[in-house]
């Protein structure tokens, strides 16, 4: 590729944000305000995947077939998925086409439905972490758990809440075309909430698996497998910290894989929030990436300038 690659993370808040209620409205605007921070870096000269997160979205999907259940049959979390990717995709395509022509851009941009192959003997099979959906009481939980074989998890205050394996991401079944479009010089948005789990069955057959693949690891992939050069996550908070939230906290303007690694072993990145983005970043650098940029979505473009965020090199 001619030109330098990146593959842009959008996390929750670059859809959603958290006191908001979920109006069609709501994600629209946030997504447009996404949009335009997208422009920047494609305007910088990058070409460009875009990944994001589902968490909410597939929350409410869930919801919605649980209160509809004695009307219409509900559907396994792998369809829900896919639901939720292509409700983002089609916010993002209008957006983002709007927002490169109020540049004068034009550059095609297309969602690619992907699925994130897993490997069935995955340990996360064994221990499901992941919470996902609505909450529910404690006899609605017994109920699930009888029927459904779920896992429930008690949320103190809150209820009974599903859990699911988060199981590795190994390749993605659209990679080549995802890689192919990229090169084409089309604005890509792909493996959207991580991408649809699924296990390789006999035959080449693929199956869809209840679980949730992070984001931020299938981001590392993805980067990885386009060839790009950087990866930029971006989340809702301008830099990575030492100490977050605690007395002494002090940000974080660069870090190598080494620094990254010694600072993840003294817990510094927890696990469902920072330290997933950081062993995304680990993985891409040691896999032959050259950068990764952590800042918050409003800093996209200032960031892969230089003059912000956390960067992250070998
Ligand atoms: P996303 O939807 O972008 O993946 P997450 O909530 O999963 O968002 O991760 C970002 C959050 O990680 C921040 O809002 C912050 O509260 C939290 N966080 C935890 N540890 C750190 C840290 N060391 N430095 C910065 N943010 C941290
Ligand atoms: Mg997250």
């Amino acid at each position: 590729m001619t030109k330098k690659a990146v593959v842009v993370a959008l996390g929750g808040n670059a859809i959603l944000r958290h006191q908001e209620m979920g109006t069609a409205e709501e994600q629209f605007a946030n997504v447009r305000r996404t949009s335009m921070n997208i422009v920047k870096i494609i305007r910088e000269g990058y070409a460009v995947a875009v990944t994001h997160g589902n968490g909410p979205q597939v929350g409410d999907i869930l919801l919605r077939n649980e209160m509809a259940k004695d009307t219409l049959p509900p559907m396994p979390l792998d369809i829900c998925g896919a639901e939720s990717q292509g409700m983002i995709g089609y916010m993002l395509q209008q957006s983002l086409n709007k927002a490169l022509r109020s540049v004068g851009l034009d550059f095609p941009v297309v969602t690619v439905l992907t699925q994130t192959v897993v490997d069935a003997d995955d340990p996360a099979f064994g221990n499901p972490t992941k919470p996902i959906g609505p909450f529910y009481t404690a006899m609605q939980a017994r109920r699930l758990m009888d029927e459904k074989g779920w896992k429930m998890v008690h949320i103190r205050g809150r209820g009974y809440r599903r859990v699911v394996p988060s199981p590795r991401p190994i390749a993605l079944v659209e990679g080549e075309a995802i890689t192919r479009l990229v090169r084409d010089g089309m604005v890509v948005i792909a493996a959207g909430g991580g991408g649809i789990p699924v296990v390789a069955g006999p035959g080449g057959s693929l199956r869809g698996v209840e679980g949730v693949v992070d984001k931020d690891y299938t981001a590392a992939l993805l980067a990885r497998l386009i060839g790009a050069d950087d990866l930029l996550i971006l989340t809702d908070v301008e830099y990575v910290f030492l100490n977050y939230g605690c007395p002494g906290q002090q940000a974080l303007r660069e870090m190598t894989v080494a620094e990254a690694k010694q600072h993840l072993a003294a817990t510094h990145f927890p696990p469902g929030s920072m330290g997933p983005k950081i062993e995304a970043a680990i993985r891409f650098l040691e896999d032959g990436g050259r950068r990764v940029v952590i800042t918050s979505l409003d800093s996209a473009g200032d960031a892969l300038a230089g003059r912000v965020g956390t960067w992250i090199h070998r």
